[in-house]
């Protein structure tokens, strides 16, 4: 069994290691992963602020051929990393190979903004006086990512963050650290000095609190969930760091009687149980206008019970399994407190047991219907294949209850009516908006980010991840 040892200023270390197993059948070990240190922490953070000067001088467009380099090599491994992201994560190969694809697009994006990343030259007041401002990079950055995109969000934080000159720390999450491993082989291969990319993986309790309290680290990215997040904000701003978090959502979908009906089933179900809900996207609360709500929820239930729950390297799957026994508990949880606030389940509610179901941690797509917003299952997080459907008399209705969650991440409606559609896009809460398309399902050249509880601090990808991975110098020159 191969152990996969952390990196830390260039070297492979190893050390007392923690289990990778597949979701989808536990008895299939992936790997041992070294479970780091503080120490470790603090070894890597020293390794990134001696890279720094070096790192940082270099030219961009040289800085964007190693990340070029990168990409070429995911796309000469993207079989074999795809069917591991599937075998650690659970989501099925598809989506595990559409997430490398994407991995390496956003490789090669950032890698570009190399030579082309401005600053800004203005005219001046004053007579013969040159005034612009460049970019410069923040310096260290700790980055904290989740499993459930274990390689598209450790890139997406990555890619902006080397291109614009900094050096890290990246934190993979423990249930999923093989992707994220995979890129940093990958970056070393491509010739990526040492000391810039230090990975260190472990328990995020103990890395988390080395990495926020490192003294040469200056920003902090993290992704997950609200819990850790908002413990990690207070921490990093005792020693007033950069921050930026993407946390938890309740996303809706809204739809109206005018949709195109078909159309807004499967996005429905696309978004709410694919990748076993586990996106951060994913709508976990159908709005659906009086008209047509009985006919839709019907339809709703038709079309999840044709959905194939299963190993995710298997032709024909569907969903695969929840990521770990804890996610599989809290799905299992949050059914049984959907049943006592709003009855039997309109289709799924259990566990999959029985044949190959016992080896891992199968769950039925559920569907609740006549859910209300008092219900903790209309205003809580689940991140499961769980899915609310609420009633709304009408449009206005529809929007207020989709806005009256603490969460704002990302939002769906399903209509044909372009007045509505613009009424959505200006008062719908939330950094992510989709039209008669699933709420999940983003890509890397726009910002991405929430708003309200779901995020804090500036957005992600596109060139607006460079608000976050660069500051400002500015210069006035006479001559
Ligand atoms: P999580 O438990 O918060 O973990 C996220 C990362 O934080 C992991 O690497 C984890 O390490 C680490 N961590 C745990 N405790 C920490 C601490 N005290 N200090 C610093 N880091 C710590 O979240 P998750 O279960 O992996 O992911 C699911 C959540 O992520 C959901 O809420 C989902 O909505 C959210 N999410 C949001 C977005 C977005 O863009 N808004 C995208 C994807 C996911 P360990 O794995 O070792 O615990």
């Amino acid at each position: 069994m191969q152990t996969f040892a952390n990196y830390i200023n260039g070297e492979w270390v190893n050390g007392p290691t923690f289990e990778n197993r597949n979701p989808a059948n536990t008895d299939d070990l992936v790997g041992l992963f070294v479970k780091g240190s503080a120490a470790d922490v603090d070894a890597a953070a020293a390794a990134a602020e001696a890279a720094l000067p070096a790192w940082s001088n270099m030219t961009g467009p040289a800085r964007g051929n190693i990340l070029f380099k990168t990409a070429e090599l995911l796309d000469q491994r993207f079989e074999a990393i795809s069917a591991e992201m599937t075998r650690e994560e659970g989501k099925t190969l598809p989506e595990a190979k559409g997430e490398v694809r994407r991995a390496i697009n956003i490789f090669k994006y950032f890698a570009g903004e190399g030579s082309r990343m401005g600053g800004f030259l203005v005219p001046s007041e004053r007579d013969r006086v040159h005034m612009f401002a460049i970019r410069k990079p923040v310096g260290v950055v700790g980055l904290v990512t989740p499993w459930n995109f274990p390689i598209a969000i450790p890139v997406w934080k990555l890619a902006p963050a080397l291109i614009c000159g900094n050096t890290m720390v990246l934190k993979p999450a423990s249930a999923a650290p093989l992707s994220a491993w995979r890129v940093v082989e990958a970056l070393h291969d491509a010739g990526l000095p040492k000391g810039v990319v230090n990975f260190v993986a472990g328990s995020g309790g103990t890395l988390g609190s080395a990495l926020v309290n490192a003294r040469p680290v200056k920003a902090v990215s993290f992704t997950g969930s609200c819990e850790v997040g908002n413990w990690l904000h207070a921490e990093a701003s005792k020693r007033r760091l950069r921050i930026q978090l993407e946390m938890g959502g309740k996303n809706p979908t809204i739809v109206l009687g005018d949709c195109d009906f078909n159309a807004a089933v499967e996005n429905t179900v696309n978004a709410a149980m694919f990748s076993t809900g586990q996106k951060c996207t994913a709508t976990s609360r159908a709005i659906v206008e009086d008209s047509i709500y009985d006919r839709f929820v019907e339809a709703l239930v038709a079309r999840t019970r044709k959905l194939k729950v299963g190993n995710g390297l298997e032709a024909g799957i569907d969903i695969g399994p929840a990521v770990d026994e804890g996610q599989l508990e809290t799905n299992l949880r949050y059914i049984e407190i959907g049943r006592k606030e709003a009855g039997e389940p309109v289709v799924g509610g259990n566990r999959l047991t029985g044949g190959a179901y016992d080896k891992g941690y199968f769950v039925e797509p559920t569907i609740f219907a006549n859910v209300t917003e008092d219900m903790r299952i209309a205003q809580e997080e689940i991140f499961g294949p769980v899915l609310a459907v609420m009633r709304a008399r009408d449009f206005e209705d529809a929007m207020a209850i989709a806005n009256r969650v603490p969460f704002g991440l990302s939002a769906s409606i399903q209509t044909t009516n372009v007045s509505r559609v613009f009424e959505y896009i200006y008062r719908m809460e939330a950094g992510l908006l989709t039209v008669n398309l699933p709420s999940a399902g983003v890509e890397y050249q726009l910002p991405f980010g929430g708003t309200k509880d779901s995020s804090f601090g500036p957005k992600e990808q596109g060139p607006a991840a460079f608000d976050f991975y660069s500051d400002y110098k500015t210069v006035y020159l006479k001559y």
